[in-house]
């Protein structure tokens, strides 16, 4: 199985590897460059390593793991490490682990002498189902998420399910999120199909994840650059990313890996898509029961919900200071660019609360 891309290719199963040697020997570069973190070093890479059948020299360089590396300083790092081993302008960069290395790692390639060829290899759900495809890449500035970064695409996307048997339980709920939302934005019986994901074998996992990719190739071959129709993908990142920032920081509340912070914020959005009378409240009560079935409760105090909305002031989607949301009109039909009453913004916190 493979789809096609801007200009890329994602490639699924063993045979992405085969594409993986063709493109490093018809492109005859002058080194491998391997970005991952020290826990895919110990899972993923000696599998990958003896699919990586190339002739050329490369060179391992490990990351500590976590989101909180994914920072300037780390990039930093890996530049001066690139300049040490003295690569040229014809290295290639292969980013294999979760979001975090293809993130770090894309934007590494993408800003290295203004800009090196790098493949993805994405080794958690997230990554497979989001985070390698799409051209986006970055690092955060301090806990604001993802401020700096650009948009560059991959030569190719190597999605192999393997990679997920070492995957714990809570990280493969977290990309599972990321899917949820692709149905929810624009595909009703994909939202079904997910609803009932009681006997999952790793074929239809296979299955399941290329339909989210497919879902996502499609929005982002209309609007690379997120100018329009690109934004439904924003849907429950809004609030998410300043949850999962919030939490971050602040350590009576329990750090959300992303997907969970995005499983709340897409429940927060689904409430003010019902109250601004764009979605029935039958809809949105499944979609809060659907995901309350998955993830943790989170607990938000007064203080933090009045500090989670002041944080949204920072949203990379702000246009002439007001935050631009993206909500749903039905189950499977996202819209973007809906302002939002803040006392919307309050009372979604409550319903939460509530449960
Ligand atoms: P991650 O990369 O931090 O991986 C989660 C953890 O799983 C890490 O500890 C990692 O070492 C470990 N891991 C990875 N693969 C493993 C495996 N096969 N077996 C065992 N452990 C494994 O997190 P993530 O959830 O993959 O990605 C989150 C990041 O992705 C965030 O930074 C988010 O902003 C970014 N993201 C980017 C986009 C995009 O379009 N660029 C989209 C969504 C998310």
């Amino acid at each position: 199985m493979e789809l096609t891309t801007t200009n890329y290719q994602v490639v699924f199963g063993t045979a992405a590897y085969r594409s993986l040697s063709h493109l490093i020997q018809q492109k005859a570069y002058s080194k491998v460059f391997i970005i991952t973190d020290d826990v895919v070093n110990e899972h993923c890479l000696p599998y990958f390593l003896q699919q990586l059948v190339v002739d050329i020299p490369f060179e391992i360089i490990e990351v500590e793991s976590g989101e909180a590396q994914k920072n300037i300083d780390t990039c930093t790092q890996l530049w001066s490490v690139l300049t040490d081993y003295e690569a040229d302008r014809n290295v290639l960069l292969i980013n294999i682990g979760g979001g975090m290395i293809t993130d770090l790692g894309g934007f590494v390639a993408a800003t290295y002498k203004r800009g090196v060829d790098f493949v993805n290899i994405p080794t958690t759900l997230l990554a497979m189902v989001d985070a390698s495809v799409g051209g986006k890449n970055g690092v955060n500035l301090n806990s604001l998420k993802n401020m700096i970064g650009t948009f560059t695409h991959p030569k190719l996307v190597v999605v192999d399910v393997s990679y997920l048997e070492t995957l714990p339980g809570n990280q493969m709920r977290s990309g599972l999120a990321e899917m949820y939302k692709h149905g929810l934005i624009a595909d009703a019986s994909y939202w079904e199909q997910l609803k009932n994901l009681d006997q999952l074998t790793t074929n239809d996992l296979e299955l399941l994840i290329y339909h989210s990719v497919s879902i996502k190739n499609e929005i982002v071959l209309q609007d690379p650059e997120e100018k329009n129709v690109r934004k439904l993908l924003n849907f429950g990142h809004t609030l998410g990313h300043v949850i999962e920032s919030y939490c971050l920081e602040n350590s009576h509340i329990p750090t959300l890996l992303h997907g969970e912070a995005i499983a709340v914020g897409m429940i927060l959005e689904a409430y003010i898509s019902y109250k601004k009378g764009l979605l029935t409240k039958n809809l949105y009560t499944e979609i809060k029961e659907t995901l309350n079935l998955m993830y943790k409760p989170i607990v938000f105090n007064e203080n933090d919900i009045e500090i989670c909305s002041s944080l949204l002031i920072h949203d990379k989607k702000n246009e002439n200071g007001k935050t631009r949301f993206t909500l749903l009109e039905d189950i499977g039909k996202g819209i973007i660019d809906q302002t939002v009453e803040s006392h919307f913004i309050k009372e979604a916190f409550d319903d939460y609360m509530n449960r």
